[in-house]
Formats: C-alpha cells, structure tokens, sequence
C-alpha cells in the first residue's frame, strides 16, 4: 500500500512539474538574463540575446539608469497557451507581464506573442525599463512615460542597430481623445493606482508624450530629464524642479498639444553597443530540477505558496546544491516571517555562490535587525558576504548600498562607511534610518556640525522608530564631543600634532561611559595631564604631571588622604615609584602650595598616541647608571601592603636631562643635590604662539630675556634621601567603570 502511495504521489509530482510529457524546457543564460521556457530552444536563445542587446541600448540612451536588480532578469517563457493560462494573474489582458519583487525582477512571456509589435513584448520590455530606471524619487509620469518611450525598441535584423521611439498610435489616439490637464498628470503620485479607465489610459499617453516630445523634440534631447532628475536628487521638490529643468507646465502644456499633430512615426536610429549573437545565448535543456525551481519562483511571486512549497521541496530533493531554488526557499521564508529558516537558506546560497547580490543583501538585513538567538549572523559575516557579492558591480541601488554602509560602520570601518551612506542617501534622501546611520558615522568620525544637523531634523522629523534613536544619538554627540576635547587637549601636552581617530567609539552600538570623577573642594585645583613620574625621595611623595601650562609638581608626605582611583586595567593596586613610561592620562587635584590631593587615572582609550604606538616619548632621562639603578629599581615590584622596607639611598653627583621635542633637542646637566635649582637657554627653537609646551616634565617655560631662544628653569626636589617606608595599603584605587 505505502509503495502503491509512493508511485501515485511520484505520478503527480510528475505530472505537476513538467506541463505535457512531450514538452522540453530549456534555458539560455547571459549576463543579465536567465530565459527558461517550455518554448522551442531556438526561441528562448533568440529572446535571451535580444533583451541583452535591448539592455545595451537602455544603458546608452536612458537619461539615468538606475539598475534596480540584485539578481540577473528572470525571464519565464511558455510556448503556449495552455501552459500560460494557469499562471496568467486577474486583469492580464496581454501575453506578457512582471512579476517583481524588490530587487528581484522576474517576467513572463508567451513565445508566440514574443513579436517586437506585439503588445505582449512591448508589455515585458517596459517592465524591463522599470528595472532599469527607477531612481526613488521619480515622479510617476517620468517612470512610466519612460518605460513607454523605450518599449518600442526595435532592433535591426543582426542586432547591430536599433530604433528608438517610435510612435505609439494608441497612445496618440487616447491623447487626441480625452486630454487629461497636464498639472493633473505632473502631480499624479507614485502610489497612485492605475487602472482602464479612460484618465490612467490618457495618463500613460500624455506621460508617454511629454517623454518622447522631451527626448525628440526639444534642442536639448533629453538632457533635461537628466537635469530634472539631478534637481530632484538633490533635494528639490517636484514643480520648482520641473520649472527649472523642463519649462512652465502650461508652457510646455500648449507645445505638447501641438507636438501631438506632428508626432514622428519612426524611432531614432542608434548602434547598438553590445550586440549579443544568438550563439552567445544558445540554450541548454534544463533538468527536472530547475524546472520544479522556475515554477516555484513563478508561485513564489504569484503568491501561491502551497506550489511553490511543494516545487521547491521536489527540486532540493533532486538536487541539494541548487542555489536558485534555496534563494527562493529564504525569500519565501522571510515573507512567512520563518527567519531562521530564511538565515539558513541565504546562509547555503552565499557558500554556494558568493557572487549571489541577492542572498548577501538579505543576509545584511536580517544581521540589521537581529533578534534571532544564537543563529544570528555577526555583522563581519554579513559585511563579508555583502562586500564579497558587490565587487564588480558599479552601481548598487540605494537600499543595499545603504545596508553595506551601515554593516561596515557598525564594524568600525569608518572610512568606507561614510561615502556608502552618503551615496545611498544622497540617491535615496528620504531614508531616515540611512541618515541616522550617516550621522552615526559622523559623529564617530568627529563631524560633530553634521551629525547634529542630520540627528536634529530626524528628532524633529516624522519617523517614529528613527527618532528615538536619533535623540539617544544626540547625547551620544555631547558625550562625544567631550571626548574629543579631552583627547584634544591631551594630545596637545603629549605635543602630537592632533588626537588621531577615536578607536574607542569606532564601533556603533557602544559608546565609553565617561570617567566618574571626584568633585572637587573648596580651595582645591584639579588639571588634566599626563603623569610624568612618581619621586618618593624620603618620605615624601611628589607626583609630576605635564598639563597644557607647563609642568605640574605635587606633593605629599602620605598618601594616606590622597585619593587614587583608576579606570584603567592596568594601574591597579599599587602605584610605583619612578618614571611613568606610559605617561597616563589623569586629573591631578591639589590645595594650597601644591599639596596632593587626588590622581585619578582616566581610562586607557583616552591616553593621547594610542593609534601610534611608534611615537617616542618627548622627553627621556639619561641619568648615570648608580643613580639611574637607584631610581629604576625602586618599585621594579609591585608592593604588598605589609611590606616595609628600606630604600637604598640616591647618589649624589651630576647627570642630564635630555628633552627631545618637536622644537628640538637639549641635553641639560643636573645635580642631585636637593634644592638645586637651575636655569638657561636652551638652543631649542621658540614655541610658536598657541602650541602647547613640550612636555619637558622637569622644565617650566619662564618668561625671560633669552631673546628668541627658550628659557628653561628646574629644580632638583630632593637627593640623597633617608631610608624611608612606604605602606602600599594607603594606595587605594577605586574602580570607576
Ligand atoms: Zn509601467
């Protein structure tokens, strides 16, 4: 019974797949199309290499092409009636039309009406037109008067010139007849729908007629659709635009009425550019598998999910690596709203064909909106794919353009990002979530103007699911602009030319919490600064820190009141004697005559040359070795809070200081004798007025009458020290992340 059941449901399937057991499908492939059909061979490899020279003459002659496919046309072509009829949709009067989806054009033809003069070709090829032409911001009577224009494309015998234009006589016969007001045509919207009443009838004849008096008629030729379209790209509405580029309407109302009379009845002679010959586009039969594929694509447009269900699950059955039936399982599955299945699918295609636009784009958007546990794609696997598909195609359409944009911004490839997204909002302005993305990258980038702008028009504008992002976007800018400051400002005692790109907020998504600091008493100052070093002669402590003032002596005798906090990973729990080799950002605080009062590390992203870790610290000390031991070896360890011991006492003698900035080099001896103080000009250039000082850690800039040169002061604290003792315990870091 069961084997009984297996071959009657086979019969079925059988008899489901292939309509009429005598009839052979085949397909022929070129580079934009894929044309399968149950029609003769001969006929599908003629209509394949005719829309691919057909393609050639749009490409040359449309006054912008905007090709708005990820995928090559599928091209569906039935050799006869009965074949047809099923999948003929309601209303479809002709032998031909389109079934798109976004991105995914797919048109269906009989073979016996695949004549240039038929109406059903003509129908085909002004949907291919659409494909082709459609920049977002079109207004309707452009997108479709176009698509007419360019439907009566005729090609010569060998395909090596075409015709262009020609008169459509139903068209001027409807215009003659029930002339619709041109403003009323102008401002039809793009949503409008278009049925057979006698209004959208004039309105495709008129449309059509403004098109073609445009492109034959005037002295320009079509150049001011292009201008007309540039007007609109760039933000300008509909009617100014129009007046600008085109005319007055009613200007243009009264010679187009006139033009009506005088039409031309042949199209413009060009070359073509690509002739495909017919051997270029000869087709193959097709397997039983890619036919079940190619019908299931049909029911997956037509919305007949049931067949498309059961084609698709005949057609992975015979052959699991089929990519173009698992593109049209993950595009079914997403419209289902079955994402993980979706993912999975897009996930085989994209191994299977890394050049499949379509799979990669989609695999984008389902990383874009998340939401899928554990099986979501990262936003470096959909970038890779995305970027991987894209190469060699030199025009995205807005939308995955826009999608590459973001992936790469939330990666934190800030370079690309930027020119993607402002590509893709340039063609397509009224995308709010793309401008957010722009003013993320801006903001990330430091074009804090801009990002404020575009934020401020998206909080004010009318996406409610923008908005709220762009508002937590503007407290991200404040908080980002006080980071630069801050890095600035560092930058600047560090005496590097500028603060380099902020890796810490490359990413989108994260932003750093800013550092919680101490407020400050009554009486006490606080400076941002790098810490040079910690000088422990005796039993006092003096921090130095370099700040945009110069440099900076603290001290204490305990560290017992001083408060320590740290937002770094590496400083913690004990804060050496010596040199500071990382010269950590920190905010040092002190009351009356340099008395210490709080060191609070600010977090590593914000150390100044980080993105350069070749560059050398300004200054360097070359001591003599006893003395230079004595100070290096001092807290070489870090301290236990019970440890106690004695440090050996520092050498007295002479050594230099050798200060190298981007004013110069000077070597300065020194003795450590404590209370030395010294002084001179040094042969290092003078400061230019608004740079910041180097960072000399044992130097201040003095006003004195060194003439051009620069004075230098310095004091030697203490040397010689007594044995002293330090309790590391007193040290106390408070973590502030
Ligand atoms: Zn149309």
């Amino acid at each position: 019974m069961a084997r009984l059941l297996t071959v009657l449901l086979a019969m079925l399937l059988g008899a489901a797949a292939v309509f009429g057991a005598d009839t052979r499908w085949s397909r022929a492939s070129t580079e934009h199309f894929v044309v399968s059909g149950d029609a003769p061979a001969a006929v599908i490899g003629q209509l394949a290499a005719r829309l691919e020279s057909l393609r050639s003459v749009f490409l040359e002659a449309l006054p912008r092409v905007n090709d708005r496919s990820l995928q090559r046309t599928f091209v569906i072509v039935f050799g006869s009636d009965r074949a047809f009829a099923p999948y003929r949709p309601a209303g479809v009067t002709v032998g031909g039309f389109a079934v798109h989806e976004p991105f995914m054009p797919c048109l269906v033809l009989r073979s016996d009406r695949a004549d240039p003069a038929e109406d059903a070709f003509r129908t085909v090829v002004h949907e291919y037109v659409h494909v082709l032409a459609d920049e977002p911001r079109m207004p309707l009577w452009l997108i479709e008067g176009m698509a007419d224009y360019y439907s009566v494309t005729t090609l010569s015998r060998d395909r090596r010139r075409a015709a262009v234009g020609e008169r459509i006589a139903p068209h001027v016969a409807q215009a003659q007849q029930w002339w619709v007001p041109l403003p009323q045509v102008l401002e039809t919207p793009r949503t409008s729908p278009l049925a057979n009443d006698e209004s959208s009838m004039s309105f495709y004849a008129e449309s059509w007629l403004l098109v073609h008096h445009l492109m034959r008629a005037t002295p320009e030729k079509g150049s001011q659709i292009a201008k007309f379209i540039d007007r609109l790209s760039s933000g300008a509405t509909e009617a100014p635009a129009f007046e600008q580029a085109i005319g007055p309407p009613a200007k243009v109302e009264v010679a187009l009425r006139r033009y009506l009379g005088t039409l031309p009845l042949y199209g413009v002679e060009r070359p073509v550019a690509r002739s495909v010959e017919d051997a270029a586009a000869r087709a193959r039969p097709m397997t039983p598998a890619e036919v079940d594929a190619t019908l299931a694509r049909l029911s997956f447009h037509l919305r007949r999910d049931g067949e498309a269900d059961a084609r698709l699950e005949a057609a992975i059955g015979a052959d699991a690596s089929l990519a173009e039936a698992m593109v049209t399982i993950g595009m079914l599955r997403a419209r289902q709203g079955r994402k993980a299945e979706a993912l999975t699918s897009f996930r085989r295609v994209v191994a299977l064909d890394p050049a499949d636009l379509l799979a990669a784009y989609r695999l984008g958007l389902l990383a874009l909106e998340g939401g899928q546990p554990a099986r979501e794609p990262s936003f470096e696997e959909a970038y890779a794919a995305l970027s991987r598909a894209a190469e060699g195609r030199s025009r995205l359409p807005p939308e995955p353009l826009a999608t590459l944009g973001t992936l790469a911004g939330r990666i934190g490839r800030l370079s690309e990002a930027e020119p993607l997204l402002r590509q893709a909002s340039g063609r397509d302005a009224r995308q709010p979530a793309t401008r957010l993305e722009l003013a993320n990258v801006c903001l990330r980038i430091g074009k804090f103007q801009e990002a404020r702008e575009i934020l401020s028009g998206l909080v004010a504008g009318s996406d409610s699911l923008v908005a709220p992002s762009a508002r937590r976007c503007l407290e991200w800018l404040g908080l980002a602009e006080a980071r630069a400051r801050l890095r600035a400002e560092l930058a600047a005692i560090a005496g590097l030319s500028d603060a380099g790109p902020d890796r810490a907020i490359a990413r989108t998504g994260t932003f750093p919490s800013p550092p919680r600091l101490r407020t400050p008493g009554a009486g006490e100052e606080r400076r941002l600064g790098l810490l040079d070093a910690v000088d422990c002669p005796g039993a006092e402590f003096i921090a130095r820190v370099s700040t945009l003032d110069g440099a900076v002596s603290v001290s204490t005798a305990s560290f017992a009141g001083v408060h320590l906090s740290s937002a770094r990973d590496d400083v913690k729990g004990s804060l050496p004697c010596g040199v500071r080799q990382g010269r950590e950002p920190v905010y040092v605080t002190w009351k009356g005559d340099h008395q210490l009062v709080a060191i609070e590390f600010l977090p590593e992203d914000l150390q100044p040359g980080r993105a350069l870790p070749s560059s050398p610290s300004p200054c360097s000390a070359a001591l003599p070795p006893s003395v230079y031991s004595s100070l290096g070896r001092r807290e070489a360890r870090p301290r236990t809070a019970s440890s106690r011991r004695a440090v050996p006492q520092r050498a007295a003698g002479t050594f230099a200081v050798t200060c190298s900035t981007q004013f110069g080099t000077t070597t300065r001896p020194r003795r450590s004798t404590p209370g030395h103080s010294w002084s001179g000009c040094t042969k290092a250039t003078p400061r230019p007025s608004g740079v910041s000082p180097p960072s000399a850690a044992m130097w201040d800039d003095t006003a004195s009458d060194c003439g051009s040169a620069k004075a230098m002061r310095g004091t030697v604290a203490r040397a010689s020290p007594p044995a002293e003792r330090i309790r590391v315990d007193m040290i106390r870091f408070t973590p502030s992340r």
